[in-house]
């Protein structure tokens, strides 16, 4: 990776954003606002979005192809920033973030499941989970039996040496959300990551990300058109245009009840692997 190692201890952003007083939320968006422009076209893609989202708390985000889902999580992230109102992380506002500070809550307190996964060509699914933690300083070895515990939770302990061009779409979007939960975030923002996975799987996916908030105590945001996902969540959103509309997502009540059974562990991927809230240590 071409990215300088952390410099900064990884409490600093958390200590400092704890004495900032005690935040009433994880993150905070107010009136956030992006435009995208171009020579001749300004796109608002997200307009005055204001939302306040919990420590233990999971977040369906749901909205049309073009709506603004991916501008929020990025905003959210840091990645992007705001061109008008507000994102508060931990009470902090994060355009008033150095770069260094910035990087330092990606890498210590975010996981980010980017929709076109973003793995790096040639490294092995192990390599590519291992490489947070690697950033952030730890130890090779711990990193990568991190690596693999975060894969087998994702049911890919069969697949640690493979690279992305050898794993399916469905496998490589798992690896990527192995590498956005290997460091333990606060706060996962995971960009349609059930969209290539059969259904099966999906739900095992789903029930590992709607354990989080009380396994691990970190808050969710899932974009996502499946509505299997609702079952799982606290709250469901819908952004329409940019803008999140107080209309529940098209919700099939009937699957989503079905479905509810938030945070349970055991789902099984197919091939057996269940979906356990334990980090394990696969043989290798
Ligand atoms: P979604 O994730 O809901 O599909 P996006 O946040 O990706 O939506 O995009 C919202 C709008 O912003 C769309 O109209 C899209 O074409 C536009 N957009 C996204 N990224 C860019 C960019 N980098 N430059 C210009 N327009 C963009
Ligand atoms: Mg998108």
């Amino acid at each position: 990776m071409a990215e300088p190692r952390l410099a900064v201890p990884s409490a600093t952003l958390a200590a400092g954003a704890l004495a900032d007083a005690q935040p009433r939320a994880l993150l905070e968006l107010v009136r956030a606002h992006k435009r995208y422009e171009s020579p001749g076209e300004v796109v608002h893609a997200v307009r005055d979005v204001t939302l306040s989202l919990g420590a233990r708390e999971f977040v369906a985000l749901f909205g049309p192809s073009g709506s603004g889902k991916t501008t929020l999580l990025l905003l959210a992230a840091g990645l992007l920033r705001a061109d008008g109102g507000s994102v508060y992380f931990q009470g902090r506002d994060l355009s008033t973030l150095s770069r260094r500070a910035a990087l330092a809550y990606r890498r210590t307190q975010l996981g980010f499941v980017f929709q076109s996964f973003n793995l790096a060509a040639g490294l092995s699914a192990e390599e590519n989970v291992a490489i947070p933690l690697l950033l952030r300083g730890v130890e090779h070895r711990a990193a990568h039996r991190r690596a693999r515990a975060a894969l087998a939770e994702v049911g890919l302990e069969r697949r640690l040496s493979h690279t992305p061009e050898r794993l399916s779409g469905g496998e490589q979007q798992r690896v990527a959300i192995a590498r956005a939960l290997v460091g333990e975030p606060r706060l996962v923002l995971a960009d349609e990551a059930t969209g290539n996975l059969d259904s099966e799987t999906g739900d095992a996916v789903l029930a590992l990300l709607g354990s989080l908030p009380r396994s691990r105590g970190a808050a969710v945001i899932l974009v996502t058109h499946d509505q299997r996902a609702a079952g799982y969540a606290d709250r469901l959103l819908t952004i329409r245009d940019g803008r999140l509309v107080p209309e529940p997502a098209a919700l099939d009540t009937t699957v989503a009840q079905k479905n509810h059974h938030p945070r349970a562990p055991g789902h099984r991927y197919p091939g057996g692997a269940a979906a356990s809230t334990q980090p394990r240590t696969p043989p290798r």
